[in-house]
């Protein structure tokens, strides 16, 4: 009996959310709130915080209270991170892509300044499925079609316009996502046309940011490949997702085996594997800050 007062509560309370915010229907729902409930549900909407506010660059680490008092004071882009499941060769796990966002996408935000991440986009064409073409050829990747994934991107989109953030970025790791978000970003753009809230496919974050990172690696840090080991994999992405898991590079089991290395480049030991992460990621991610600076002020 609790438990259907509680759902009819939040049953409610989305209803109220639904009729108040949505612009496209307002006209018709409006009509079937009373007053009184419209008033409620501004009063919810506007309240204080009774505690205080936790600590995220990821809005699904945020509660809805959190991201409207942020947004209220200036943090008003959002940058929406595509990753992917799919074959990395014989030691990374299938959602390298994903790992490599979990670390990146908080210094993007970070070094911006007024920016926030929306939960990473972990499912992206990979390939066709059925018969199998790409990635789709080996065991435990999971693809969307070109249609499904813009779908998925335009409706994730249209979601934090309904927030209030006045500059989504889309920003992809792998190769398969890049034309999905630009031609999302174009249609949303020309529907946006006349809003306040702009759309923008920051491409740089992966061209050039994939091979200015490894210029900056070579040149800088004077790491380089010595010779291709012939997997999916390479220094860049096996460090850059060692700083979010090295587990999920197979860290241990390799260095049991003795295969603790990438295209000729050791990975342990392993605080200086993470370091050499980290530095790439800073790279990478001040490279695409500054990109993201770039487009959001046009
Ligand atoms: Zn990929």
């Amino acid at each position: 009996m609790k438990m259907m007062k509680t759902n009819d509560v939040g049953n409610r309370f989305l209803w109220l959310l639904l009729a108040v915010l949505s612009t496209t229907t307002q006209a018709q729902t409006n009509s079937t709130l009373t007053a009184q409930q419209e008033a409620e549900f501004a009063i919810q909407l506007a309240a204080n915080r009774s505690i205080a506010a936790g600590q995220s660059y990821w809005i699904e680490e945020l509660t809805w209270m959190e991201i409207r008092d942020l947004i209220a004071d200036g943090t008003t882009t959002i940058i929406i991170p595509t990753g992917g499941i799919e074959e990395n060769g014989p030691y990374l796990a299938t959602g390298k892509h994903n790992l490599i966002l979990e670390a990146t996408c908080p210094e993007i935000a970070k070094k911006l300044g007024n920016a926030l991440c929306a939960p990473i986009v972990k499912f992206v064409p990979e390939g066709n499925i059925n018969p199998p073409s790409g990635s789709m050829l080996f065991p435990g990747t999971i693809s969307l079609t070109q249609a499904t994934y813009e779908a998925l991107l335009t409706d994730i989109a249209s979601s934090l316009k309904q927030s209030g953030f006045t500059d989504i970025v889309l920003i992809g790791d792998s190769g398969g996502n890049q034309s999905g978000m630009a031609n999302v970003a174009a249609t949303l753009s020309e529907l946006w046309s006349n809003e306040i809230t702009r759309i923008h496919f920051a491409k740089e974050f992966y061209d050039p940011g994939w091979e200015a990172t490894e210029q900056y690696t070579e040149r800088e840090l004077g790491i380089a490949e010595s010779r291709h080991d012939g997997y999916h994999d390479d220094i860049w992405v096996t460090a850059m997702m060692m700083v979010t898991d090295p587990e999920q590079v197979r860290y241990r089991q390799r260095v049991e085996a003795g295969l603790a290395s990438i295209n000729g480049i050791a990975i342990e030991p392993l605080d200086e594997a993470v370091q050499l992460g980290r530095k790439m990621i800073e790279f990478r991610a001040g490279f695409t800050a500054e990109a993201i600076r770039g487009v959001v002020s046009n």
